[in-house]
């Protein structure tokens, strides 16, 4: 469910299918997009498909007596030597709910038999492991209806209609993309059907759960989620909420013992039971990437990023109407990434100049230049002394400065980050002055939920900056190709001088 109880998260981005790429990268300007992670991935995946077109060829066999092709029998042939079809993976994680991060199961919403999640921005689908056949599928058609693109109805907390109408159609379309491959788990079509019945049981339950959660967004004194809901909590209707989601195991046992379908009851075999997800979200990530191609053939503008973000800097009301009708955007995100896309005109703007003077006047880099491959100037000026202060701990940056459209990054050539966590107190006392951290294995995203000026960015890149450990290692030099490239020119110079 994407109930605002239930997450913690704040499902505000509604870019996604935008051909997103990093924005202008302080350090290297805009050659670095083929490096950005989105591309790799688009690169990836087809390269996956060169590849299974190359396999089923190899398995055409030509008998030179016939001389006739045929397919070789896989299940022949005692080695296995060619797969018919390499299985292709898709790019959403898939997660069993007990692996969920701590700070969802914190929640006191919470519920190991039956929390499941569909987070199409992180492409991440958490379905309850522990549980039984009955929910496992009822949760599953719910949340891949979620990843579905098409139609998707962003839910706000501030308006519970939008999160009740995504709901829906989540219930609606998700029971068609799982019935198809239903087939690889239950061998025969009664067991599918009566699964079927089960489902909209569940389903209609879980919609009068969702009915009940309306005061949920009436309530928008509290300005974050957290205390949105642990206030919600105190309340009567917050009370038969929670009663209601941990009543679920008991509903479901008395309904399958009423219709005699108790072998539903049964725990859910996980390792088939993911192979069917799996297929489905292949499925599903094929849909979408018609329906990102089919919007963007009807309107290409509105999937450019560098158009969105001058749309907002531009503050041209029509355009920018026609743009938050497109994507449902909110009044916040509208002033919010209206102002965050001037705030990143301005700087770079600022900056052109100053690096053209440092080229004319003083253009031999340093020894810390050299290493990152590019001039400090170059660098967008809030990041700066974080970016420095990190290749002095041994991080080898390769770009930093805006992102998308209401965050600054910074990137790392490898996965510094695997294993590190900021403390949490700390991240909460951000969230609560209005700053959402993101750590990546190799990168650091700050989402600002509020208007910050520069120098307040450089204040909190500085201070997320200090909880970063010496790695007590010289950074290595970038080895971007606008890096070595630069490193080659600054060779000619100090010789020519
Ligand atoms: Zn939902």
């Amino acid at each position: 469910m994407i109930l605002w109880l239930l997450i913690l998260k704040s499902f505000g981005k509604k870019l996604e299918g935008l051909n997103k790429f990093i924005g202008i990268f302080s350090h290297f300007s805009s050659d670095i997009v083929p490096n950005t992670p989105q591309k790799y991935k688009l690169w990836n995946g087809l390269s996956l498909i060169n590849i299974k077109e190359r396999d089923k060829n190899k398995n055409i066999f030509l008998n030179p007596r016939t001389n006739k092709k045929s397919m070789i029998n896989q299940s022949a042939s005692f080695e296995k030597p060619f797969k018919i079809e390499v299985e292709k993976e898709p790019t959403i994680k898939f997660i069993g709910s007990s692996q969920a991060p701590e700070e969802y199961k914190k929640n006191p919403f919470y519920n190991n038999y039956n929390w499941g999640m569909a987070d199409w921005e992180e492409k991440e689908l958490f379905l309850p492991d522990n549980s039984d056949e009955a929910i496992s599928f009822s949760i599953a058609s719910h949340e891949l209806g979620h990843l579905v693109n098409k139609g998707r109805i962003q839910p706000d907390r501030g308006n519970f209609q939008n999160t009740y109408q995504e709901e829906l159609r989540a219930w609606a379309v998700g029971w068609n993309y799982l019935e198809k491959h239903l087939a690889d788990y239950y061998d025969n079509l009664k067991s599918i059907d009566d699964l079927k019945g089960i489902e909209e049981k569940v389903k209609s339950k879980m919609i009068d759960i969702t009915l009940l959660t309306e005061p949920f967004y009436q309530n928008q004194g509290e300005k974050y989620a957290e205390e949105q809901r642990e206030s919600f909590l105190q309340t009567e209707q917050g009370k038969h909420i929670k009663a209601e989601i941990d009543g679920l195991k008991g509903f479901i046992e008395e309904t399958l013992a009423n219709s005699g379908k108790e072998a539903f009851l049964k725990k859910t075999d996980w390792s088939r039971f993911s192979n069917v997800i799996k297929k489905v979200l292949v499925d599903i990530e094929k849909d979408n990437e018609l329906d990102v191609q089919f919007n963007k053939e009807s309107n290409p503008d509105f999937h450019n990023e560098d158009y969105i973000r001058q749309v907002f800097a531009s503050e041209n009301k029509r355009d920018i109407e026609s743009l938050t009708a497109y994507y449902h955007f909110t009044p916040d995100e509208v002033r919010l990434f209206s102002y965050f896309a001037k705030l990143r005109q301005k700087t770079l703007d600022e900056m052109r100049p100053q690096i053209e003077a440092r080229r004319q006047n003083n253009p031999i880099a340093t020894e810390d230049e050299l290493n990152m491959g590019a001039y400090q100037e170059s660098i967008e000026p809030q990041v700066r002394p974080a970016v420095f202060d990190l290749r002095k701990k041994g991080y080898a940056t390769y770009g930093s400065g805006f992102s998308g459209f209401d965050s600054q990054e910074i990137y790392f050539e490898k996965k510094y980050l695997k294993n590190f966590q900021l403390p949490a107190q700390m991240v909460d006392e951000f969230r609560s002055r209005g700053v959402i951290i993101e750590i990546k294995a190799d990168r650091i995203k700050l989402i600002f939920k509020k208007e910050f000026d520069q120098e307040e960015i450089k204040a909190l890149w500085q201070e997320v900056e200090s909880y970063f450990p010496d790695l007590r290692e010289l950074s290595p030099p970038c080895q971007l190709r606008q890096a070595i490239s630069f490193r080659e020119r600054q060779k000619g110079l100090t010789i020519g001088e």
